[in-house]
């Protein structure tokens, strides 16, 4: 499979390359030049099978032309080494939970799949060692340090702003050692994702070292999220429901949708798709007024999705060929403010009984307010309540247990490295290593 760049200016590429490259030369975003139809046949059977089972088919229609079958098996098999059950909040409205992975977020599939499938190709071209550079304002960090954490030929540095993750979030990355490396920069994101741009951008660096990025416009991280909607599917028709499904998806870059999306070209009975945002409602606005207004981003509850530009919208608009009305017909949008985040965290708890993320909280809300009679809804509960502890705690007035594997994290040794915000710095530390 060949892919192209959504700017139309960079050659085509690989996988291989597109996976290694990250962003296309031109800044654009890898597309693959064909989504195939997956057989009627895996949909009439699909509520028989494993998760890790339908997962590789679905791999194997994406990138089955790319890797070999029993390596492709073995990365999917790998990196799904947890379940994702669809739980009944009540009546119509299900959550997809995607927190039982190793940092518990949703971000553990695509960070996982992304670290095997980049150690394939080391392995198989026989390339140099690859370093990953990785800005982080928490979740993404984790993820990424625990995807590629022990994994042969490939070495991680995670950027982060000095006091300005929580100490959960801290833990997940700088007790872990190993290929692990945790700069703790004397700054605030935005200047750690500059260090990380200034360097992919720097010629002697580059020359003295392969760098990549992992964030989710990376095709192997945002697409293998497609997997779990499949098994959603399966999980609804199992328990009787095929029947106009809608899947709700709290959004922020846009990465997860997207991954949706490319499961629903592939043939995934979906009906439709809702984004649910938080105060920062750009794809909001472009639904209702087809103009695409990118604001500064705005610090909200639900953090993980306070993007003001989202990268992946440039995949939705690429696939839908930039129709409005196409893009409308399927995905529509909801917004909410904190203070209707709190409402609805408490009320859902209050007459179900199920804690939900300040995340997850707009998807459900996002059902609750917008399913049409004969739907059922499946919003996708992106991170575990107690990842969030304080905030959920104090809003529900009760006590998120902590589950064991967060826990484990805490008892670690912090290791990190000191860094000031000052690019130089950086750079004559990258040389040495
Ligand atoms: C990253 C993240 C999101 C947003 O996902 P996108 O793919 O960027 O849209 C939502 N919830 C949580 C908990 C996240 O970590």
């Amino acid at each position: 499979m060949k892919y192209y760049s959504t700017n139309k200016k960079a050659p085509l590429a690989s996988l291989h390359e597109a996976v290694v490259k990250g962003l296309a030369p031109d800044k654009g975003l890898y597309m693959p030049e064909q989504i195939k139809k997956l057989p009627q046949d895996f949909f009439d059977n699909i509520e028989n099978m494993s998760f890790q089972e339908i997962a590789y088919r679905v791999a194997d229609c994406f990138f089955g032309e790319d890797v070999d079958a029993e390596s492709l098996k073995k990365i999917v098999y790998d990196t799904l080494a947890f379940d994702v059950p669809a739980v009944k909040v009540e009546e119509n409205i299900y959550s997809l939970e995607l927190f039982h992975g190793p940092t518990l977020a949703f971000k553990d599939v695509g960070a996982r799949f992304m670290a095997r499938l980049l150690q394939y190709f080391v392995k198989k071209e026989g390339l140099n060692k690859i370093n990953v550079l990785v800005a982080t304002s928490g979740d993404t960090g984790s993820a990424v340090a625990n995807g590629f954490l022990g994994v042969d030929g490939i070495h991680v540095y995670v950027l982060y702003p000095k006091g300005k993750v929580s100490k959960i979030q801290e833990s997940q990355f700088t007790t872990l050692g190993n290929n692990i490396t945790a700069l703790e920069v004397d700054g605030v994101f935005d200047d750690c994702q500059a260090l990380v741009k200034n360097a992919f951008m720097d010629e002697e660096l580059n020359q003295h070292m392969k760098l990549t990025s992992a964030n989710s416009i990376n095709v192997a991280r945002f697409l293998p999220q497609a997997f779990y909607y499949f098994y959603a599917y399966a999980q609804l028709k199992k328990l009787g429901v095929t029947d106009k499904i809608v899947v709700c998806v709290p959004s922020g870059n846009f990465g997860n949708i997207c991954a949706g999306i490319f499961g629903y070209f592939t043939g995934l009975p979906i009906h439709r798709f809702i984004a649910a945002n938080n105060a920062n409602d750009i794809f909001f606005k472009y639904l209702q007024t087809g103009k695409y207004e990118p604001k500064p981003s705005r610090q909200t509850l639900a953090n993980a999705m306070d993007v003001g530009d989202p990268s992946n919208f440039a995949r939705i608009y690429d696939l839908f060929g930039g129709d409005h009305s196409k893009i409308t017909a399927l995905i529509s949008g909801a917004t909410y403010s904190d203070e209707q985040i709190r409402e609805t965290m408490k009320q859902c708890y209050a007459s179900t009984g199920y804690i939900l993320d300040p995340h997850g909280t707009c998807g459900y809300r996002a059902l609750k307010e917008g399913l049409r009679p004969g739907e059922t809804g499946i919003f996708l509960e992106t991170a575990h309540p107690a990842k969030f502890k304080e905030k959920v705690d104090d809003i529900i007035n009760d006590n998120v247990k902590i589950p064991e594997r967060l826990a484990a994290f805490m008892k670690g040794t912090k290791q990190s490295i000191a860094m000031p915000n000052d690019f130089a710095q950086f750079k004559a530390y990258l040389m040495k290593e």
